[in-house]
């Protein structure tokens, strides 16, 4: 997979792919990330990308020459089959989102910043709108490293245990199981007997009677299972 992010801030996405899963899966060639400054597809003399909003209003708003000059650039590359747009009121992320972007070979992510990005951008530009919550942050760079994170762990060969990311909440319409790990007890805190039994099937009877426990007591609207 190639997936690459169109930012005016490049910096703040240094982190967040330069360690543990994220590091690994492209070191392994699994998926390749880059990062694009959109400063340097303005045509202004001090590299600007904002203006001020026609109509007026607080904040400035991103200019659509840099970003279409760019996307432009990334298409005549290659075929995308998504151009995502990071927006407070796009579809909310899910596990389901993150599985069907999971099989696609080329997206980019379009993160705004200040009031937003030219509506032009968002009419002509892009094909799909995602929100990673009903909350707003000041720029999209953060919610493209979790689109990307979440997507990014289910490509095969990513996770160690090709099997661990199938176990995980959502996946299977269910949250996941309490987990544990040694000491058995600590401060007189035990672990449940049978997770020590070696008793492979009972194990996972417990799993499963617990996740969906779990997710009637936390998430009745998952539906048991029933949807993802
Ligand atoms: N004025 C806009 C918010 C702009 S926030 C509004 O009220 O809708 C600046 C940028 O942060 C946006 O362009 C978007 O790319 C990003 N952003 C903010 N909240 C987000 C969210 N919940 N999910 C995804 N991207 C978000």
């Amino acid at each position: 997979m190639r997936l690459d992010i169109i930012t005016c801030l490049p910096r703040l996405l240094d982190s967040p792919f330069s360690d543990s899963i994220l590091k690994r899966a492209q070191e392994k060639g699994l998926v390749t990330v880059k990062v694009h400054d959109l400063r340097e597809y303005s045509t202004h003399k001090h590299r600007t990308t904002d203006d001020y909003a026609f109509g007026g209003g607080a904040g400035m708003v991103m200019m659509i020459e840099p970003i279409d000059r760019c996307i432009a650039y990334l298409k005549a590359e290659r075929t995308y089959n998504e151009i995502i747009y990071m927006s407070p009121d796009g579809e909310l992320l899910t596990q389901s989102i993150a599985n069907q972007l999971s099989l696609k070979e080329n997206l980019i992510l379009l993160c705004g910043h200040y009031k937003g990005i030219d509506e032009r951008v968002r009419e002509h530009l892009i094909t799909r709108e995602i929100s990673i919550g009903n909350y707003v942050l000041s720029g999209g760079e953060l919610a493209a490293a979790v689109v990307a994170d979440s997507v990014i762990r289910l490509l095969p060969g990513v996770l160690n245990d090709e099997t661990s990311a199938l176990s995980d909440s959502f996946q299977d319409g269910l949250i996941a199981p309490p987990v544990y790990t040694r000491p058995a007890e600590y401060n007189g805190w035990k672990v449940p007997d049978v997770l020590l039994s070696g008793h492979q099937a009972k194990i996972e009877d417990w799993k499963q009677e617990k996740a969906l426990e779990r997710t009637k007591s936390r998430r009745p609207d998952l539906n048991m299972g029933l949807t993802s």
